[in-house]
């Protein structure tokens, strides 16, 4: 509609300001042409005047009333107002004389006579030219009106359906989204800002699904950490109600043991919590110093590194101070360092590094451990997500640990990366900007 009105509407207004101009245009060149044939009628008069010294014999010769410039000329008069000359044979008593265009001759700065001129006759004759041209161009105007309308009409049709087809596509994609369906896509998409459009809505759904999977399984996953150590809780405490299973120093340890792994579960929740309330409002970066600080991690974590006999090795870290959260930053390294000491065997290594690459620090964690399969590899920074090897060990956490330290370094404006070799070994390194 609104193609079509503004090219209608532009046609429209072409027609109505070329019959303005031209109505104007069109005046002043009929009174340009009378004004010029007038003048051009009294210089004939003029020199007849002079040749016969005066006006002579009335009627004029026949070739002088032929004369083309006498077109409208009415009649001439003397210089005493008597009537000496009208080609036209008018009926000169019934003029009015207001009508007439009256132009004096002059010989010699003397009045001789006047010359009177109608205004209709040339005026009427061009009109009707006038009166055809116009005819012509509006004719011309209503064609071009009625071809571009035709034209408009089908540019606008296919416009509009490339238009609405992707529209309508994805307002039913949004709606169905709203309604709960969040399997649906829009396809088809047009290359342009609304196929751009499509794509973000997509992109949306397939968030929306991912966090709705993830809010479900994550339900499922507590329900399911939960239950595990409460009903060891349960039957031993059952036990010992029922005498079956002794209240022993040792029992009791054990009840205490499902006791902290519910702690830590809860603790783990809270961080994953708080990492999602927007973690980065807690964050506050302060000069680290890198050395003394790795050094500090280390001296702390030694002992229970060597109460299961792995070795734990700083290796070579550049003196220089960044600009972290030294908070969120031991989170990370103690996360990762007791990864390591979870899933390395007695004997073997673990070791922490640091290295200025460009104008980032990236530390690393390796460990000579049963290592990741690669199948596990792109999922273990997922939430509650544990290798087979893992859920089948006593140690196991929840598989929230990674989850804690991606939020955290990802809060600190930096990434982390996982290598691993089955039976070898894993790497875990932490990219962080200095500045
Ligand atoms: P969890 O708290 O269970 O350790 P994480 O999120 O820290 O959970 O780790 C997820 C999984 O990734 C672990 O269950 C484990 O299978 C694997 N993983 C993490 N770090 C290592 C490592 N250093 N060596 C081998 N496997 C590891």
């Amino acid at each position: 509609m609104v193609i079509l009105v503004i090219a209608l509407g532009g046609i429209i207004l072409s027609g109505v300001i070329i019959n303005v101009a031209l109505n104007r245009g069109f005046q002043n060149y009929l009174a340009q042409i009378e004004s010029a044939r007038q003048k051009q009628a009294v210089t004939a008069l003029t020199e007849f005047y002079q040749e016969n010294h005066g006006w002579g014999d009335f009627p004029l010769p026949l070739n002088m009333r032929q004369n083309p410039f006498f077109g409208n000329l009415l009649y001439v008069t003397d210089q005493n107002g008597q009537v000496v000359f009208f080609p036209r044979r008018a009926d000169i008593m019934g003029l009015n004389q207001n009508s007439l265009i009256t132009y004096p001759i002059m010989v010699n700065r003397i009045r001789v006579g006047t010359a009177y001129f109608s205004r209709s006759p040339l005026q009427s004759i061009l009109s009707e030219q006038d009166e055809f041209f116009r005819r012509t161009i509006n004719g011309s105007i209503f064609w071009s009106f009625l071809i571009t309308g035709l034209i408009s009409l089908v540019v606008a049709v296919i416009f509009a359906k490339r238009l609405s087809t992707p529209i309508t596509a994805i307002n039913q994609t949004a709606k169905s989204m709203t309604a709960g369906n969040l399997d649906v896509r829009v396809s088809n998409l047009p290359k342009d800002e609304l196929g751009e459009l499509g794509n973000s809505l997509n992109q949306l759904a397939a968030r929306l699904k991912e966090v709705d999977t993830l809010r479900k399984d994550m339900t499922a996953n507590v329900a399911h950490d939960l239950r595990t150590p409460l009903a060891t809780v349960k039957s031993h405490l059952e036990g010992m109600i029922d005498t079956v299973i002794p209240p022993s120093t040792e029992n009791l340890e054990s009840l205490l043991e499902e006791i902290h792994r519910l702690i830590v579960l809860v603790e783990d929740l809270q961080a994953i919590a708080s990492a999602d309330a927007n973690i980065s409002q807690f964050i506050k970066k302060r000069p680290v110093e890198l050395g003394s600080f790795l050094g500090d991690i280390v001296k702390k974590m030694t002992p229970l590194f060597q109460g299961k006999g792995v070795e734990l090795i700083r290796e070579g870290v550049p003196e220089l101070a960044i600009n972290t959260d030294q908070n969120a930053l031991t989170k990370i390294i103690v996360n990762l360092l007791s990864n390591a000491y979870k899933f390395t065997p007695s004997s073997k290594r673990v070791f922490l590094s640091a290295a200025l690459i460009e104008s980032d620090i990236l530390i690393t964690v390796r460990d000579e451990g049963i290592g990741i399969a690669a199948t596990d590899l792109p999922f273990i920074f997922e939430r509650f997500y544990r290798t087979d090897q893992s859920r089948n060990r006593e140690s196991g956490g929840f598989g929230l640990g990674l989850t804690i330290v991606k939020e955290l370094v990802g809060a600190l404006g930096g990434t982390i990366e996982a290598t691993s070799t089955p039976g070898e070994g894993s790497a875990f390194t932490v990219r962080l900007p200095i500045a």
